[in-house]
């Protein structure tokens, strides 16, 4: 098995949730006692956070780029950026680290064209639904549209995942919130929904009914990394 390096902290309840992931994947795979050959750099994400919200994203690309090599060094042979936003800087922290990356972006978009989707509705942080990084790669890559809820909607939905999943409060309003905004890109023409923060499948598991399929971030890079680590079809 191959030796992953995971950025993780970001928050460290999705982490937690990806850990479970990646070992239940490997053990799934292999049986028995197997569990995944992994290194974890798990970041205080209160730093990261302020970094993002002074618009500081070179200092937080050298910081986890930093990580990255420490990562590089213990043993790691590829790295996994465990969040969607600080994929905003996945360039620079792939070059610093020096280890090829497990993309976030191309991981999700594979298992959505496995499903024939091709417009597709984001819930996430507001800098990955508002920002270019995400959306042009999913379309210039992968030929994949992406649609955001409206404004308020966009900010109730960053709220929550800083208010209240980041610090692991789940709560009923909130996921009624998620399902509304799925419902209303449904509305917007989206074929299915991405579930593109790592926390949101804390507060709505991809099997809850909803207007349209839910792909969980989180579930689909745990399984990449694994076929990486595996010796599979995911190419870093
Ligand atoms: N984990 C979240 C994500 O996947 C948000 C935390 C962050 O801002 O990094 O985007």
């Amino acid at each position: 098995m191959k030796t992953l390096g995971i950025l993780g902290g970001m928050s460290w309840e999705s982490t937690a949730l990806l850990y479970q992931h990646l070992n239940r994947e490997v053990a799934a795979r292999l049986g028995g006692l197997s569990s995944a050959d992994l290194l974890l750099r798990s970041v205080n994400f209160a730093e990261i956070e302020a970094l993002q919200r002074a618009g500081d994203w070179a200092g937080a690309a050298r910081q986890l780029g930093a990580a990255g090599a420490g990562l590089k060094a213990a043993g790691a042979q590829a790295l996994l950026i465990a969040t969607n936003t600080m994929h905003k800087v996945a360039d620079e922290v792939e070059a610093l680290s020096g280890l090829p990356l497990i993309h976030i972006v191309d991981v999700t978009a594979q298992a959505l064209q496995a499903a024939g989707v091709q417009r597709v509705g984001l819930l996430a942080t507001r800098y990955t639904m508002e920002e270019d990084f995400y959306a042009m790669r999913m379309r210039n890559r992968h030929g994949i549209e992406t649609l955001t809820p409206a404004p308020a909607q966009r900010l109730e939905v960053h709220r929550i995942i800083f208010e209240e999943l980041c610090r692991g409060q789940i709560r009923a309003e909130s996921r009624a919130i998620y399902l509304q905004a799925v419902q209303d890109l449904a509305e917007a023409g989206a074929q299915a929904v991405i579930l593109a923060c790592t926390e949101i499948a804390l507060l709505l598991a991809p099997e809850t009914p909803a207007a349209l399929p839910l792909f969980d971030s989180t579930r689909l890079h745990a399984q990449a990394a694994v076929a990486w680590m595996l010796g599979g079809t995911t190419t870093v």
